[in-house]
């Protein structure tokens, strides 16, 4: 019989044992160079849990995971809650979408409606891709919205901000009033930046140049590979 163990430190008989669970809540939120949101970084025990949620189909962790993201937002500036659609086939194999997991969690913690607003119209999933394909990114498509809401966007781990800011593009293109990208975990080498830190630590800095492209060329279609 397989054992229920901790996530972060193999303790029996827990999804999180208490001592991770505070370690977890006491880790810094991160902030990527082009502005999305991470309640933590994807490594050590961040890394672990998301891990654990994506791979090893251990779902109960959203909602700790959703937990720790909601302290890191303001609910009072989301009207609606939807996700970065994982690739479909990642979906069927794994039999769950990760992100809207995630999701659905922050939404019932908030109670908030969740929907599926997301439509990739192309590319496949990020992970294994060159590093030029990741920041062009997925293309995403959304239905036109008849009452301009504010979104959040939930993802997973956000690496280059590619997957969250093409589907920030595909939103407001919607008719989106506003949109907030946040991800549960930030990898510790973040988007490229010349100069300074590549990850900066609960302080917003100006936008990459280079990625102020990306939702430009996310709203192209047919010209990526
Ligand atoms: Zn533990």
């Amino acid at each position: 019989m397989l054992i229920h163990r901790c996530a972060g430190c193999s303790e029996p008989g827990v999804d999180l044992c208490r001592r991770c669970r505070f370690a977890l809540v006491a880790s810094p939120p991160v902030t990527t160079a082009s502005g999305i949101v991470a309640a933590t970084e994807f490594a050590g025990l961040g890394r672990e849990l998301v891990v654990g949620l994506k791979y090893r189909n251990r779902r109960r962790l959203a909602d700790h995971l959703a937990e720790q993201l909601s302290r890191r937002l303001d609910p009072t500036q989301i009207d609606v809650i939807t996700w970065a659609p994982t690739s479909r086939q990642r979906t069927r194999r794994r039999g769950y979408d990760q992100a809207e997991l995630l999701a659905r969690a922050l939404a019932a913690r908030w109670r908030k409606p969740c929907r599926r607003m997301l439509y990739r119209s192309h590319g496949d999933a990020q992970t294994g891709q060159s590093r030029a394909s990741r920041l062009i990114g997925p293309q995403f498509a959304a239905r036109p919205l008849r009452h301009p809401p504010r979104i959040l966007v939930v993802d997973d781990v956000v690496t280059t901000g590619a997957t969250l800011h093409a589907a920030e593009a595909a939103l407001l293109a919607a008719g989106a009033r506003s949109v907030t990208l946040a991800a549960v975990a930030a990898t510790p080498d973040g988007p490229p930046r010349r100069n300074g830190p590549r990850l900066v630590r609960s302080m917003p800095v100006a936008p990459s140049p280079c990625l102020h492209l990306v939702p430009s060329l996310a709203t192209m279609s047919g010209d990526v590979a």
